[in-house]
């Protein structure tokens, strides 16, 4: 069946393996550092304005997301990285979340969605969340938020420049995108449903 993301809708919050889903659907699972966006993308591909919480607080960085889309496949909305203002216990939290997920849920991604910020070069962390997806063997498809904020003449020199950061080769998908504007919506999108077929 395809996605189109008409109905998107919150299922649960896990903040540990026992609050994993595995009931076989398709899971897309969406990685970002801290205010790149990544509340905003989901809110755009849902349609809707505040599904996934914008500007979340530091407090709700180690829980897990999923939202079930088209009743068919989940949308995983993995906890952000890289804030500042987090205190050690809690980057710890996030680390084993991060390794049961990776471990335990392996054959179970469907599709990595790791969000980058298109105006900077891809962070230490997005590299590593990069390379956990990479080693689950799932798909993966790196989507450049923020378009909206770059010249036209800017958008080809950043985006070689994620490529080259994150070791991407032409045939790796790279979404330009912009969840203020709608931009790369459509792509996205289609590319998801490219992935279950
Ligand atoms: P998250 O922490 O990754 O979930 O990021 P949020 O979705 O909360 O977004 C962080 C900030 O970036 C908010 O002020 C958003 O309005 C803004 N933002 C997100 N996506 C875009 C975009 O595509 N263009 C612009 N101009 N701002 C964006």
């Amino acid at each position: 069946m395809a996605f189109r993301f008409t109905n998107v809708e919150f299922v649960r919050s896990a903040a540990n393996r026992s609050g994993f889903l595995r009931d076989g659907r398709p899971q897309f699972a969406f990685a970002g550092r801290s205010n790149v966006g990544k509340s905003s993308v989901i809110n755009r591909l849902a349609g809707r304005k505040n599904l996934a919480y914008v500007g979340a607080s530091p407090g709700k960085t180690t829980q897990i997301n999923y939202f079930l889309v088209d009743q068919s496949a989940y949308l995983v909305d993995l906890p952000g990285y890289g804030y500042a203002k987090v205190s050690k216990a809690e980057k710890e939290r996030w680390g084993r979340l991060m390794e049961n997920y990776f471990q335990d849920e392996g054959g179970l991604i469907t599709v990595g969605v790791l969000i980058v910020d298109i105006r900077h070069k891809p962070t230490a962390n997005d590299l590593i969340m990069h390379d956990w997806f990479r080693q689950t063997g799932c798909p993966e498809i790196v989507v450049a938020n923020k378009l909206d904020k770059l010249k036209k003449s800017q958008v080809e020199p950043a985006l070689a420049l994620i490529r080259e950061t994150l070791e991407l080769t032409e045939e790796d998908l790279l979404v330009p995108f912009s969840a203020e504007k709608g931009q790369g919506k459509e792509e996205l999108i289609n590319l998801l449903n490219k992935a279950c077929q």
